[in-house]
Parts: C-alpha cells; sequence; structure tokens
C-alpha cells in the first residue's frame, strides 16, 4: 500500500533507454505525456540507405513506448541504429539533459485526467485542475462530462457508493494519462468499519488510477475556508493516495484523514516532509 517507490521504479528503464538515443531521438520525445509512440515509426521502407540521421530518427523509441505499440524494433535498422548511436554519444550531453527534463514533480506520472461526473460547475472542475497543477506540476486534461453510472447508485441512502465510482473510472484513464479524477457534486458514501454506509468527501486508489470526490460536503458548514478552497485540498489529498501517500498522521498536512468531515479540511494547508519525503522530493 505505501510501496511509493513503484512510479518511481517504472520511469528508469524508460529514461535509460530514452538516453541512449541522443540527440537525433530527441525530436521524437514526447513533451509531457510521453505515452504515444514515436511519430517516426514508419521505418524508412526498403534497405539500409544510410545517413545515420534517417536511421536514428525512423528508430521508434523504444523505451518510451509501451510495449504493445508494436513497433518495427526487431527489423534489420536496429543494427543499423546501434551504429548511429555511437556516433551521437560524443556530443549528447546538452540533450541527455533535456532528455532528462521531468514531466511533473511526481516521477512516472505525468498526466491526471479530470472527469466531471454529471454537471459540476466550471470553477470547481478550474479549482481542482489548478491545484493538481499547482501541488503536483500535472498535465491536467478536463475531459467531457459523463453521467454517474447507475451501477454506483445507493438506493438505501440516495446518494452514489465511492468504490463503484472508482471500478466505472479506472477502465477511462485516456491514452496518454496516467491518473483519472472524477469530480462530481453529489453526495458519496463508501463502507467504513462497521459503518456500511459512510458519507466521504473522496475515496481513492493507493496506488493506483483512480480516485473520485465529492463537492457535496465542501459546502456544508463553512466557515472560513470557502468551499473552492476546501475542494483543491481534497483533491491534492485524493490525487496524492493514488500516487502511493497513505494517510499521514502530521496535524495540517493535506494528507491527513479528514474522516469524512471538511471542517478537517479547514486545517489542512501543506504538504508535510514525511509525505513530500515519499514523494521522493526530499532527501
Ligand atoms: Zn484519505
Ligand atoms: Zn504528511
Amino acid at each position: 500500500m505505501r510501496d511509493v517507490s513503484v512510479p518511481l521504479l517504472r520511469i528508469a528503464p524508460v529514461r535509460a533507454a530514452v538516453f541512449r538515443f541522443v540527440p537525433a531521438l530527441l525530436a521524437l520525445v514526447p513533451p509531457a505525456c510521453g505515452r504515444s509512440p514515436g511519430p517516426g515509426a514508419t521505418t524508412t521502407t526498403s534497405t539500409t540507405t544510410t545517413t545515420s540521421t534517417n536511421v536514428g530518427a525512423a528508430e521508434p523509441p523504444q523505451g518510451a513506448s509501451p510495449p504493445d505499440d508494436g513497433g518495427p524494433s526487431d527489423s534489420p535498422t536496429t543494427t543499423t541504429t546501434t551504429t548511429t548511436t555511437t556516433t551521437t554519444n560524443g556530443d549528447g550531453g546538452q540533450a541527455q539533459d533535456a532528455a532528462a527534463e521531468p514531466c511533473s514533480h511526481v516521477p512516472g506520472v505525468c498526466c491526471v485526467a479530470v472527469q466531471p461526473l454529471g454537471d459540476v460547475p466550471a470553477e470547481e472542475v478550474e479549482a481542482v485542475a489548478g491545484a493538481l497543477r499547482e501541488m503536483y506540476g500535472f498535465e491536467v486534461r478536463v475531459l467531457d462530462p459523463v453521467e454517474l453510472p447507475q451501477s454506483a447508485w445507493y438506493e438505501p441512502r440516495q446518494r452514489w457508493r465511492a468504490e463503484l465510482l472508482n471500478d466505472f473510472l479506472r477502465g477511462r484513464v485516456p491514452e496518454g494519462c496516467d491518473r483519472i479524477a472524477g469530480l462530481t457534486t453529489k453526495d458519496i458514501s463508501t463502507t467504513k468499519g462497521d459503518v456500511e454506509d459512510w458519507g466521504i468527501l473522496g475515496l481513492a486508489d493507493m496506488p493506483g488510477p483512480a480516485c473520485v470526490f465529492s463537492t457535496y460536503r465542501c459546502r456544508r458548514k463553512v466557515h472560513e475556508v470557502p468551499p473552492l478552497e476546501r475542494l483543491r485540498r481534497v483533491a491534492i489529498h485524493e490525487v496524492g493516495h493514488t500516487l502511493g501517500l497513505p494517510h499521514c498522521p502530521t496535524y495540517g498536512c493535506f494528507l491527513e484523514d479528514a474522516g469524512g468531515k471538511a471542517e478537517t479540511i479547514d486545517r489542512e494547508t501543506f504538504l508535510c516532509d514525511v509525505c513530500r519525503e515519499r514523494l521522493g522530493w526530499i532527501e
């Protein structure tokens, strides 16, 4: 559950592989959500007409592409590319730095999709997107709204089951994104301990692709912290779980357990050193 090292490890071989193809590959390395296959993958059709740059540019960035891309990596080009690599290594210093530029503050996670579930005011969607950009440096992609799935409706309490919403969301992470955050104005709930149906602010995979949170409880018992600010903090909290951050005992940390009460969130104003260390932000 707490193993933050998973996303950290995932990126390592990718980068290592990219380094080997600098700088000809540089143009092919996608800037942010690097999941798209290299555009040059249409390999030089026939015989090895080798100007070294051509071959280099045609080589798909193997490490940067998912394995099921089916790039022609075993074609004769591979042999030729080895030669190219040796050539380009000499002046690769600067390009190597550029290739190592992280896509966000969190290794291995570049893009988060925000999925409005039902009607969600634009300012709430924007508050969430802004919070995720600012805290984690993510690219945030706001998806078109979809209705809440009927499968998640909990008739006895007339509200929506968060774990079933996450089941729904998990299969909807768009190409090029790493996480999906569902956002709704409806009340959501889940089972907590002995309580069959406990109203909550949000629920997340830890770590994993999906989380969901609701503005419903952010609007209740508002004192000093406005609902939109509460929502920003909930977003940071839930997406933090998807990155592998467990609940944090530090008073006032964003990852403190709110226990379903928005008032708890009002005191959460920072990400503490323990959590930052888990994200690899401090040694
Ligand atoms: Zn939590
Ligand atoms: Zn913390």
